[in-house]
């Protein structure tokens, strides 16, 4: 019998073209709520933010006696951003009250978070679940993956990790975090639509289905500018260099990722990584019992209980 981890990544394609989706939409999200000081900077605040967020998550759910949070030059390793870059960003955002030094020197969120991040952190916990019945429909994982009685903080965790984990891929490619994060959108846009196909079909799943040339749509420069909230001329120079030409096909103002990068190792690795991780980060919410750090929780997020009862209850929640 073929376990959720061997389904999952029998369908990289698919589980990756899902996942990308979300974190995407999530990450874009997250830059238009960002305070507009940090708008400029939003490709580096974006991660620091969420890696920040994600430590802190998962510090206060293992109990208080895990208390410090990482050092700046954690950050900078764990995300390969140069240390002045993540320092200076770093203390742009403690100037706004969006993030805390300890004396210690660990970084961390104000307590409570901000509304603005609270919220969003909470949107991801429906991400998360709407990405699992996603992947369920199309047949890419087992029947009832993060079903009812799951918890939305450890929910909102493994959303956290996967963006984590889709920014790892940057050591295969070689990459900064705009490029990467650039060629995994243009690869998710363009055959967004591919994730409406009939359930059941899978459509363009596995490794060796390559979704086909008219099925991937030229996406316009000016909409990924749009969309990163980074200007034209960015976009312009990136998919322009020379360095990355073998990644993208171009035709007038559009570019899509092209056939030579769909099809190779690299990419097929990075695939079948994401898919992987996220079958674990499934399995991992379902083995969730919620304790004290869980409620602790609760209230960075300024969401007492009972919000996590029933969707009714938190919509409930979420209107107050
Ligand atoms: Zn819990």
């Amino acid at each position: 019998m073929s376990t959720r981890l061997d389904v999952m990544r029998l369908n990289c394609r698919l589980v990756t073209r899902v996942v990308a989706e979300q974190v995407f939409a999530a990450t874009l999200d997250l830059g238009a709520r960002l305070p507009p000081q940090l708008a400029r900077a939003r490709m580096v605040c974006i991660p620091i933010l969420i890696s920040v967020t994600r430590d802190l998550i998962d510090r206060e759910m293992r109990g208080p006696a895990i208390a410090r949070g990482p050092s700046i030059n954690a950050i900078a390793s764990s995300l390969e951003l140069p240390f002045e870059t993540v320092r200076r960003n770093v203390q742009k955002m403690v100037d706004i009250g969006w993030i805390a030094i300890a004396e210690t020197g660990g970084v961390s969120l104000p307590s409570p978070m901000p509304a603005t991040l609270a919220d969003w952190c909470l949107d991801l916990s429906r991400r998360l679940r709407r990405a699992a019945a996603t992947m369920e429909a199309l047949g890419a994982t087992d029947r009832g993956s993060l079903g009812s009685g799951t918890c939305d903080n450890s929910c909102v965790l493994a959303a956290l990790d996967q963006f984590l984990v889709m920014a790892s891929t940057s050591k295969h490619f070689d990459l900064r975090f705009t490029e990467l994060f650039l060629i995994h959108l243009v690869c998710s846009a363009s055959v967004a639509h591919l994730n409406n196909q009939p359930s059941g079909t899978t459509p363009f799943a596995r490794a060796d289905t390559i979704p086909h040339a008219e099925e991937r749509a030229f996406v316009p420069l000016a909409e990924l500018a749009r969309m990163l909230g980074i200007s034209r001329s960015t976009v312009y120079r990136i998919v322009s260099d020379p360095a990355y030409a073998h990644l993208f096909d171009r035709r007038g103002n559009g570019v899509r990722a092209s056939d030579g990068f769909l099809t190779s190792a690299t990419y097929v690795e990075a695939l079948e990584l994401v898919a992987g991780r996220t079958a674990t980060l499934f399995s991992r919410v379902e083995r969730h019992r919620c304790g004290r750090g869980c409620t602790a929780l609760d209230h960075v997020l300024r969401r007492p209980r009972p919000w996590r009862q029933s969707p009714g209850v938190a919509q409930h929640a979420h209107a107050g």
